[in-house]
C-alpha cells in the first residue's frame, strides 16, 4: 500500500513536471500564470523528500506507512508551494492521511475514504463547492464516482480508474462555467470560456493514480 503510494507520488511529479507549461498557460488565461510552477515545485519537493527517507519498516499497522507518507507530503506541499493551491492540495493530503489512520477495511476502501476526506477539507478551507470553477469540480465528481465502483464491489484499480475518468469530465465542464472563487473570480465573466488549471491538476493526479494502480494489478 505504502509502495503503491510512493510510486504514484513519483510518476505524478513527473507527469506534473511534463504538464506544468499546460497547466500555467491555463492559469494565464484566468489567473496569475503560476499554477505549473506551483505544483511542480511541490511535487519536486515530495521527490527530494522520498528520497531523503529512511525505509519505512513493516509495521503491525499497513496503513501507519501510508498515513505518515501522505501527512508528510501534505505538510512539503504547504511548505513549498506559495499559491492557494499549495495549502489547499496539502491541507487535503494531511486530511487523507487522517482517513487512512483510522484504519479502512481494503484498499478500495481506503481509496474512498482518502478521496472523500480530502475533497471536503478543500470544500472547507476555500470556502468553495461545485460550480465554481476549481478543483473541486474534478474532485467532488470523482469521489462520487469512486463510492460508486466501490459498491459496484470494484477494487483499488477499478475505484481510481473511475475517479480519474469522472474527473476528466469534470475538468471539461469548468469551460463554461463562471469563477467565483480563487484568483480566477476577479475576472467576473472574462474567467467563462476557460479550462481551470486546478481542476486540471486534480485530474492529472487522479489519472497517474488509475494507471500506477492498473499496472500493480
Ligand atoms: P493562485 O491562485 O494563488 O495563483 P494556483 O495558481 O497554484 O494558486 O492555483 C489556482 C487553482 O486553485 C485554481 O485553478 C482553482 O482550481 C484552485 N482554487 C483557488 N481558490 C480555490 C478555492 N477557494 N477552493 C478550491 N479551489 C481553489
Ligand atoms: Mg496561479
Amino acid at each position: 500500500m505504502h509502495a503503491a503510494a510512493e510510486a504514484w507520488l513519483r510518476a505524478a511529479a513527473a507527469r506534473i513536471h511534463d504538464e506544468a507549461p499546460r497547466l500555467t498557460a491555463l492559469d494565464q488565461q484566468i489567473g496569475d500564470g503560476d499554477h505549473g510552477i506551483n505544483m511542480d515545485r511541490g511535487f519536486s519537493a515530495i521527490v527530494a523528500m522520498l528520497d531523503g527517507r529512511e525505509a519505512v519498516p513493516d509495521g503491525d499497522d499497513p496503513w501507519a506507512p501510508l498515513a505518515d507518507l501522505l501527512r508528510t507530503s501534505g505538510r512539503t506541499l504547504i511548505s513549498t508551494v506559495g499559491g492557494a493551491s499549495g495549502p489547499l492540495y496539502g491541507s487535503a493530503f494531511m486530511k487523507a492521511a487522517g482517513a487512512l489512520a483510522a484504519g479502512p477495511g481494503s484498499g478500495a476502501e481506503g481509496l474512498v475514504a482518502a478521496l472523500d476526506a480530502a475533497t471536503a477539507r478543500i470544500g472547507e478551507l476555500g470556502k468553495s463547492t461545485t460550480g465554481e470553477k476549481t478543483m473541486l469540480d474534478a474532485l467532488v465528481p470523482a469521489t462520487a464516482a469512486a463510492r460508486a465502483a466501490l459498491e459496484a464491489g470494484g477494487d483499488g484499480a477499478a475505484v481510481a480508474a473511475a475517479a480519474a475518468e469522472a474527473a476528466r469530465d469534470g475538468v471539461a465542464a469548468t469551460v463554461p462555467m463562471l469563477a467565483t472563487k480563487g484568483r480566477a473570480s476577479y475576472l467576473g465573466e472574462r474567467s467563462i470560456g476557460h479550462q481551470d488549471p486546478g481542476a486540471t491538476s486534480a485530474a492529472i493526479l487522479l489519472e497517474v493514480l488509475a494507471t500506477t494502480l492498473a499496472n500493480r494489478e
